[in-house]
Formats: C-alpha cells, sequence, structure tokens
C-alpha cells in the first residue's frame, strides 16, 4: 500500500481524498479527522440531510448498491472506507477492485453475520484467551426444536439475528422454550442465535487499530453501561476494570483483529461474568468492523481520537500508539433529552451544562430528535477521576441521563 499524503495532489491533478460509505455520525467524525489533517472527502449516502454529507467535500446522493454511485466514489477517492456495518459486502468487493478498501469485504462480511462471528472468536480463543458465551444457532424449526429438548441450559436467554441487528434490536429474551418459539416467529424466522443470558457484573470495549502492514495499536478497555440495549454511559480511566481483566481483554482484541488481517479500526465488545473468580471472568460479545460509539471519547482524552487512527490506518500512514492524557466520562446524548417529563420540546440547557468545566459537546446535525436516536454525546475530561465523575454526574442530572452509577 503506497501511503496517500494528505494535501498530496497526484498526476491527473487530483487532490487527495478519502470517501466513506454511510453518512452517519461515526462517517461525520470521520469526515472532520481526515479534513483536519488536509484530505479532502467524499461520502455515499442517498439522504441529502445526513450528519457526514453535511460536512463532506463531495456527497454522493445514491444508494450503497448504486453502481454509478459507487463508480463515482472510486473515482474521486483514493482509499475508501465504510461507517455503516450493514453495507453489502459485495459493494466492498468492488470498490475494492480498483481502491483500497479498509476494512475488507471478507472481515465486514464476518462482522455483520453473529454467527460468522462466533465462529471466528472460537478459532481465535486459543490465542485470545477469551470465548464466547453458551450459545446455538437456529436457523430452521427442527434446529428450534433440538434447542427447546436439548439446550434447556440456555434459558433463560436472549435471542438474537443473525443480521442487522444493533442497539439492542433484533433481540428478544425468553424465559422458556414457549417464549424462544414465540420470540422466533416474531423476528420472521429469520436466521438466529440463542444465547444464555448471563450474569454480567460489567460491560467493556477494546479499540484496536491495525494497519496494511500489519502494525497494531490499541486503546485500553472502557468500560460500558448500556440502558435498554444502548449505550448510555463510557467510563475511560484508569481503574475503571480490574487491571488484570483490562490487560486480558486488550490482548484478546489485538489477537482478533490480527487473527483476521483486519486493516482500520476494530471495536471488541466484551461482557464482564461473575464466575466465583476474584475479577469475573471475561466473554467476548460482539464486534464491529469500525470506530465504534464506545470510542468517542478518544476525540477529546487521547492524543488520537478512533477517527485519526482510521484515517491513518485506511491510507497508510504511520500508527502511532495513542495516548490518553485525561480520564474521560462519555455521557450518550439520545432523542430524549430534547423532551421535558411531559413529553413536551425542549431546548437542553446547554448553558448550564457547557459552564460545567472539561465538558466537550458534540452533535451530530439531525434535525430531528426521536427517542433512542443518537443525537450527539457528552465528554467530559479533568485533571483527575474524581473530579470528571463530579462533573458527570452534575451533567447528567441537568439533563436527566440515566446510567451513571453512584459515584
Ligand atoms: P447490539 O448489536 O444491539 O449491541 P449486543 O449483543 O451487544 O447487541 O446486546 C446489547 C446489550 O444487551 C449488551 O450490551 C448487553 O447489555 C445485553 N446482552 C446481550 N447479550 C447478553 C447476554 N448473553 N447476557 C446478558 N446480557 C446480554
Ligand atoms: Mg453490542
Amino acid at each position: 500500500m503506497t501511503p496517500i499524503y494528505p494535501g498530496s495532489v497526484d498526476a491527473a491533478g487530483r487532490r487527495a481524498t478519502l470517501g466513506v460509505l454511510g453518512g452517519g455520525q461515526l462517517g461525520r467524525m470521520f469526515l472532520h479527522a481526515a479534513q483536519r489533517l488536509g484530505y479532502f472527502t467524499a461520502v455515499l449516502d442517498p439522504d441529502a440531510q445526513s450528519p457526514a454529507g453535511l460536512v463532506s467535500h463531495h456527497h454522493i446522493r445514491t444508494g450503497y448498491d448504486d453502481p454509478a454511485g459507487l463508480a463515482q466514489l472510486a473515482q474521486l477517492c483514493q482509499a475508501i472506507t465504510t461507517e455503516f456495518e450493514n453495507v453489502p459486502a459485495q459493494v466492498l468487493q468492488t470498490l475494492a477492485q480498483t481502491r483500497p478498501v479498509a476494512p475488507g469485504a471478507a472481515v465486514v462480511g464476518i462482522a455483520q453475520n453473529r454467527i460468522e462471528e462466533k465462529v471466528h472468536f472460537a478459532a481465535c480463543a486459543d490465542v485470545s484467551g477469551v470465548s464466547c458465551g453458551p450459545y446455538a444457532v437456529i436457523e430452521t424449526p427442527a434446529q428450534l426444536q433440538a434447542v427447546q429438548a436439548d439446550r434447556p441450559d440456555l434459558l433463560p436467554g436472549i435471542l438474537k439475528t443473525a443480521r442487522l441487528g444493533y442497539d439492542g434490536k433484533g433481540q428478544v429474551r425468553v424465559k422458556n422454550a414457549a417464549e424462544l418459539a414465540a420470540a422466533w416467529a416474531e423476528l420472521g424466522s429469520v436466521a438466529c442465535v440463542l444465547e444464555k443470558m448471563l450474569p454480567l457484573t460489567a460491560e467493556c470495549s477494546v479499540l484496536v487499530a491495525r494497519g496494511w502492514d500489519g502494525q497494531v495499536v490499541s486503546f485500553a478497555p472502557q468500560r460500558n453501561v448500556h440502558v435498554d440495549g444502548i449505550l448510555a454511559v463510557t467510563h475511560a480511566y484508569e481503574g475503571n476494570l480490574p487491571p488484570p481483566l483490562a490487560t486480558r481483554a486488550r490482548d484478546a482484541a489485538v489477537s482478533i483483529a490480527q487473527h483476521l488481517s483486519y486493516v482500520g479500526v476494530l471495536c471488541v465488545e466484551f461482557f464482564v461474568v461473575d464466575d466465583g473468580s476474584a475479577h469475573g471472568g471475561l466473554v467476548v460479545n460482539e464486534m464491529a468492523p469500525r470506530p465504534h460509539n464506545s470510542g468517542h471519547y478518544t476525540l477529546d482524552a487521547c492524543d488520537a481520537s478512533q477517527f485519526d487512527l482510521q484515517v491513518h490506518a485506511m491510507a497508510g500512514l504511520p500508527l502511532p500508539q495513542p495516548r490518553q492524557h485525561s480520564p474521560a466520562i462519555m455521557l450518550n446524548l439520545l432523542g430524549e433529552v430534547w423532551f421535558d417529563a411531559g413529553g413536551q420540546r425542549r431546548e437542553p440547557d446547554w448553558q448550564a451544562v457547557l459552564s460545567l468545566p472539561g465538558t466537550r459537546l458534540h452533535l451530530y446535525g439531525k434535525l430531528d430528535a426521536r427517542a433512542g436516536r443518537k443525537m450527539g454525546h457528552l465528554t467530559i475530561t479533568g485533571p483527575d477521576v474524581a473530579s470528571v465523575k463530579t462533573v458527570a454526574h452534575r451533567a447528567a442530572a441537568l439533563l436527566s441521563l440515566p446510567g451513571l452509577d453512584a459515584v
């Protein structure tokens, strides 16, 4: 991979341009990082008002599988990434015929399918030292019956669609065999996995960036709190997890990325379960083939963000090990923040929130606030963990945000 240097102009007079499939907030923050370095940018997303489309030099407004749109993207860009996890793998394959595409179609295809993802996790469990929890695949009525008859150990459990799930969508919690059958029908009898409901004591995730040359860097694990299946709070500071557990999670994520020969930023999510051991056991949950909501704190608390690393990795630039310079807490801002207790639309009290020390507000340019919709996030950094927690609690109280445990 020949590096694509920012600010360069090729023989045909084209400025160095990076492209992204998908125009959501992840694409937007990726473009901001690319533009800060001096790249021109292009985004492909059908929505004229998409968060990334609003801030890109070029916005191709077609569907993800539109041949003309993809040809235009390839023509404009020297390298292409995706922020949209469910982009058809075939699309990445087509683009890769003429341009470097990171991450590649094969790994995105694995991450798009919980069944393949678990097979991959199992394949590298010897090296990563971490397995996924007990589960069974349900793709046919016969498999459903077999699970009902032979796997009572998986109940109570969570039935998850193999594809297209996110933010707790495409999942049903089931207590018994009858509920399982009803849930599978409710999900359209599509390919699913039934996972045993695990006694979680915490959740964490690890961001890894790997270059074309195999060089790998990573961030320390962040501890995540989900409310109703959606990320609410990320704790990113020393002591957020027992150190031996944090080391294991980080090493496992790196070996998972290596095993995939991944290029770009990968996020691996883990469960911490109560297994009677001193620090709890570690179980790998899923991976996202892109920067991740739980890594947004890196924008404000680290000398290189997850989006900077995505730019560096795809463009073949060096990948310096990022350094976190401040403890941080990230609070997700969902659509609920724009409504009062009576359901009336309101402007959040930014005056009060932004007067708190160390608060950094990121809004994604979405006009339509809806319950559960990710509108932005607030990062709190400070000189020490105690002051970050204090400010985070004040901000959460002002905005009625859930998920922050007691100081
Ligand atoms: P998504 O793609 O929606 O992020 P996840 O598989 O990560 O799907 O599930 C969302 C959340 O649901 C998790 O972060 C966790 O809080 C909870 N959850 C998922 N699977 C299990 C499980 N097997 N046991 C206990 N809790 C789970
Ligand atoms: Mg998840």
